[in-house]
């Protein structure tokens, strides 16, 4: 890792500029660490990028907005201050560097390819002006560039990429502690958060999101925290069950780099004799979807198995709405839709099954599901949305098989049997029995009846058969792969929409 060595630079007094973008955090932030070290003024910065590849939208914004503010406390309670400013990345850090007579600039890498690429011709700008940069690995625990198969060639199987992360890589380094102090900032203008309308206007559909969350450093930590105390132990029995609370529901402060990786992992690691190996290997998951994006950077949008590119899929506006309405008749699918529109999350086990619906059942095409996900998601992240998409779909590396086809009804019965979360997800149905809650369609009436349902008025009966779907979505598949030509139907290119989705919904 480089450091910076006040000597090294060409003004002993210039400020550093510490540019935080995915790492709204002041514990185990490499950049900041390495400013400080160099014992000179920091300038804590954080860009609202104009040029961003894939801008946030929708409820990542919300939590945008208040990861910022906590963050600028938390750097205020170390007797800093942290800069806003909005614009191109190079102009504005250019701008800053003249008015402050900054001559380096620190930041943690990302490394997503769009933003690797990005923050390549920032460093040529700013190289060209005399400035000099400093790049910094704080947010994966192994590195995309470092880890290779024997060939030197990515990975392309989570298992040998993982099993080599742990056996022939060094174990991640041990996260750095907060800093104690920060010393003042060079006077620099900061525009006001407020003014970037982060957060919603009327109707404010964000309520729902507040109540579930506290976005922020200290907020992650005592995550963290309680979920060692409390579900840790038994995480590999508990975490597929989304009727309890057994996952950590780190995803939104690790996509915002409000705790590292590195932290999750030690602490785990020192918090019981038994660490679960199945909580680390979920870790390893997301290690291994930026593995993947870095290497396969077209992830995002194209399917990797390019033999999906002849997918038939479907284009079914009603379907569609009736699907992020939460209003397809199948329960799992509808309390899982209407968790993330009211909460801004989802479990794991639900986006699985909401997905495969989505992309089976439906045969909507899995872009449009990834969009309507990174609009609605708080932990909406590009490597882990696209890679897992893919892996529902069957058409990225290491998928699930097209032809394994989740069964809603058999999901509900097996990972919520007594209806817990379709219940508080779908209070229509709640009062039916247990073996009615998945599948109120063969209910009797007199049980319907019983439990207020009236089916077609309160509550949506199937709006596709599951096993015909089944079979129409295998035989699509069967096309696909024998090289059949099959004709694409309407609705094959994703809808852009350059307007946030959520609104729609209201
Ligand atoms: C269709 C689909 C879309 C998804 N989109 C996103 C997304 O935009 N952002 C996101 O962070 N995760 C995404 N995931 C992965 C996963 O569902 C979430 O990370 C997880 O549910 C977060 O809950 P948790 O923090 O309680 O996880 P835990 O079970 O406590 O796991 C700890 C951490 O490991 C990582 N992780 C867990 N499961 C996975 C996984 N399957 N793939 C990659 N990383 C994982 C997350 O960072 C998580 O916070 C998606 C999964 C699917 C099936």
């Amino acid at each position: 890792m480089p450091r910076i060595v006040a000597g090294d630079l060409p003004d002993p007094v210039a400020p550093v500029i510490v540019w935080f973008r995915r790492d709204l955090r002041t514990s185990d932030n490499p950049a900041l660490c390495e400013a400080l070290h160099s014992g000179r003024p920091v300038l804590p910065l954080y860009i609202l990028e104009e040029d961003a590849p894939r801008p946030l939208t929708g409820a990542a914004r919300w939590w945008l907005h208040h990861s910022l503010k906590a963050l600028s406390r938390d750097i205020e309670s170390l007797g800093s201050r942290l800069t806003l400013r909005r614009g191109r990345a190079a102009d504005v850090l250019k701008a800053l560097a003249v008015e402050t007579g900054a001559r380096t600039i620190v930041w943690n890498r990302r490394y997503e390819r769009q933003e690797t690429g990005k923050d390549c011709s920032i460093t040529s700008a700013l190289v060209a002006e005399g400035l000099q940069v400093e790049a910094f690995d704080g947010n994966l625990l192994f590195s995309p560039k470092d880890v290779r198969n024997r060939a030197g060639e990515p990975f392309q199987v989570f298992t040998s990429f993982w099993r080599c992360c742990l056996q022939t890589h060094p174990a991640p380094d041990r996260p750095r502690p907060r800093p104690e102090r920060l010393p003042p900032p060079p006077a620099a203008a900061s525009d006001r958060l407020t003014d970037w309308a982060l957060l919603p206007r009327q109707p404010d559909w964000a309520a729902g999101i507040a109540t579930a969350w506290t976005p922020g450093e200290d907020s992650a930590r005592a995550r963290l925290a309680d979920f060692l105390e409390d579900s840790f132990c038994c995480y590999d029995r508990r975490r597929d069950h989304p009727d309890q609370d057994a996952t950590s529901r780190l995803s939104p402060h690790l996509a915002f780099g409000e705790i590292s990786p590195r932290q999750i992992w030690h602490t785990a690691r020192m918090a019981g004799a038994h660490p679960s190996e199945g909580f680390l290997r979920q870790l390893g998951w997301r290690e291994f979807s930026h593995h993947t994006l870095y290497h396969f950077p077209h992830m995002a949008t194209t399917p990797l198995r390019a033999e999906f590119a002849r997918f038939p899929w479907r284009d079914d506006p009603q379907a569609w709405q009736a699907f992020v309405r939460g209003r397809t008749g199948y329960p799992i699918v509808d309390a899982g839709m209407r968790a993330l529109w009211e909460t801004g999350w989802l479990h794991n086990r639900v986006r699985m099954i909401v997905a495969s619906f989505l992309v089976k059942d439906l045969m909507i095409p899995w872009q449009k599901g990834e969009a309507w996900f990174w609009d609605t998601l708080v932990d909406a992240d590009l490597a882990n949305n696209a890679c897992s998409w893919q892996w529902v779909a069957g058409c990225g590396l290491d998928s699930a098989p097209y032809f394994r086809i989740f069964n809603p009804t058999l999901q509900g019965e097996k990972f919520d049997p007594l209806g817990v979360y379709v219940r508080r997800w779908v209070p229509e149905l709640a009062g039916l029995p247990d073996q009615a809650i998945h599948r109120p369609w063969e209910a009797s009436d007199s049980i319907l009846a019983k439990a207020g349902v009236q089916l077609g008025r309160t509550y949506p009966r199937p709006i596709v058969d599951h096993d015909q779907a089944r079979r129409r979505a295998l035989s699509a598949y069967e096309g696909v792969k024998s090289g059949t030509p099959v004709k694409a139907g309407p609705g094959t290119k994703r809808e852009e929409s350059p307007e946030p989705l959520l609104p729609d919904l209201l």
